[in-house]
């Protein structure tokens, strides 16, 4: 049976001392089952496919009822601002990384998360449930394969173990793999406490493991900022075109990596709504969809904030807060040149020119008007066609105004004749961009429901047809379909 050599374990962030973490055991739960495998994570850390096959320990392992030889569990302490307003010390509250294992992509850590209470638990009971942990299982592994930054899931099991939520449920363990599961508010927790040495020493780790070229630098963590400023900005601009909508924007839940990380209320867009909030418990709208770069934004000025104290003397006088704007300052620009890249891609425009911007604004303004569904629409776009007369009725009939309709297509067929794009090669190319499969909210509904009737099946079939999202495939036909009239009603929220 397989198991990663006790050698291959490195655990670097264990070695930055107590002040970033408690080691600690995972808590278990009783007569554990596999849930989901993702065969594509497997690959990444160098596993055989099978690795889980006849192996009681994986399961126990994954599960946090026991561990492989070389691991070094512990959960990591931050801190945050929760919906804009500072929240004090956070942590791993129900996740604890198990050790971080060399593979042929680099150190990847392994995270469990749903192990049980840790010190940083608050009134939480540790736990995930199925619903939850089903969602971000299939939810990572899908934007992976949109070629979206994001931490991945290897597996999930489940336990009859139960969760006490707005009703009982039943507990389930996710295992995670990311470089690193660092955020902003491990930066934030160091700066608010005052303990610049832990936050010198952090800011040390996280660029000589991620970040190398940003050592050599002046001021390394003015270089850093910048760096997490445009990947950030890009992280968003990928979510902004894909229609994927986080929820929980809170500085905890921000990669220092740029990675999308910890999936709760998250949605993708069904009916195109700049003002989409997926996150019923966000009254305000804080974090509707049309927000997020702007949260972003938001964003990395508290962790600028917190890096104060490791820039220049650590004063945070005039010309750090100057050299600290100029690094956040592309954020902007950045968004809006790979939103636009990401974009033109999406509508099969193989050259750049000055007007695409306006093309691409009033595409989404039509969308918008009248809620037009953003997945079809665009996936049908990659069947449009320049021909005089050509029957573009199944693009056409989405819109509820024709003539609005007309007016931009038009437009775009002259855009398209303009670089003189050939129909069949940019349908070819605009079908490997723009996907047809992804996560719905009632496709994760749909396979959670049968998850809690005891059939998993569904989530690992669901899996597999996420990981090809932009290949027709015939036996998902109902995958790519509108979504069900009871869709709308679903409601997710952060307690899960
Ligand atoms: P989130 O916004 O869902 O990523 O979580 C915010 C904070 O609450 C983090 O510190 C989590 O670890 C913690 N947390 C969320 N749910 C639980 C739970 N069920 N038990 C313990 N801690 C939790
Ligand atoms: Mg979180
Ligand atoms: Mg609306």
């Amino acid at each position: 049976p397989f198991a990663p050599a006790a050698s291959s374990w490195v655990n670097r962030f264990a070695q930055l001392g107590p002040a970033f973490f408690t080691e600690m055991q995972a808590s278990g739960v009783p007569s554990p089952a596999w849930l989901a495998h993702s065969p594509a994570c497997a690959q990444t850390l160098g596993w055989p496919e099978d690795w889980w096959v006849s192996n009681p320990p994986a399961l126990e392992v994954l599960s946090g009822n026991a561990l492989w030889p070389g691991m070094r569990p512990l959960a990591s302490v931050y801190s945050g601002h929760q919906f804009g307003v500072w929240a004090g010390q956070l942590g791993d509250g129900r996740a604890l990384l198990l050790g971080e294992l060399n593979t042929p992509n680099g150190p990847m850590e392994i995270q469990l998360k749903g192990a049980g209470q840790t010190p940083y638990s608050r009134m939480g009971d540790g736990r995930a449930v199925l619903r939850s942990t089903i969602r971000e299982l299939l939810c990572s592994e899908a934007l992976h394969h949109l070629g979206v930054p994001t931490t991945r899931a290897l597996c999930a099991t489940h336990s009859p173990l139960p969760v006490r939520r707005e009703r009982a449920e039943r507990a389930a363990v996710v295992t995670r793999v990311a470089p690193s599961f660092i955020r902003f508010g491990h930066f934030e927790h160091f700066a608010h406490h005052g303990l610049h040495a832990e936050l010198r020493q952090l800011l040390d780790f996280v660029l000589a493991q991620h970040f190398p070229a940003c050592q050599s630098a002046p001021q390394p963590a003015l270089a850093l900022l910048g760096e997490v400023t445009r990947r950030t900005a890009r992280l968003m601009a990928h979510w902004q075109a894909l229609g994927f909508c986080h929820g929980v924007m809170n500085t905890d839940n921000m990669s220092i990596l740029g990675l999308t990380i910890d999936y709760g209320p998250f949605g993708f867009l069904d009916g195109f709504d700049p003002h989409h909030i997926c996150n019923h418990s966000d009254e305000r709208g804080r974090y509707a969809f049309e927000r997020q770069p702007h949260v972003a934004w938001w964003n990395l000025h508290a962790l600028a904030q917190a890096l104060v104290p490791v820039i220049g003397a650590g004063l945070g006088d005039e010309a750090d807060v100057e050299a600290i704007q100029a690094e956040l300052a592309p954020f902007a620009a950045e968004f809006e040149a790979e939103f636009l890249r990401l974009m033109r891609a999406r509508l099969g425009l193989a050259t750049a020119q000055d007007d695409d911007k306006a093309l691409v604004d009033e595409w989404l303004r039509l969308l918008a008007r009248h809620h037009t569904d953003y997945p079809i629409a665009s996936r049908r776009l990659c069947h449009f066609s320049t021909a005089p007369g050509a029957d573009l009725s199944p693009l056409r009939d989405l819109f509820i105004d024709r003539d609005a309709f007309d007016a931009w297509g038009a437009r775009y067929a002259a855009r398209l004749q303009q670089e003189d794009s050939v129909d069949a090669e940019r349908q070819a190319r605009m079908c490997t961009v723009v996907p047809k499969y992804v996560l719905r909210n009632h496709l994760a509904q749909q396979a959670i429901e049968q998850a809690e009737r005891g059939e998993m099946g569904e989530v690992q079939r669901l899996l597999k047809v996420l990981s090809r999202p932009y290949d027709e495939q015939p036996d998902a036909e109902a995958d790519a379909a509108f979504p069900p009239d009871w869709a709308r009603h679903l409601e997710v929220s952060c307690s899960s």
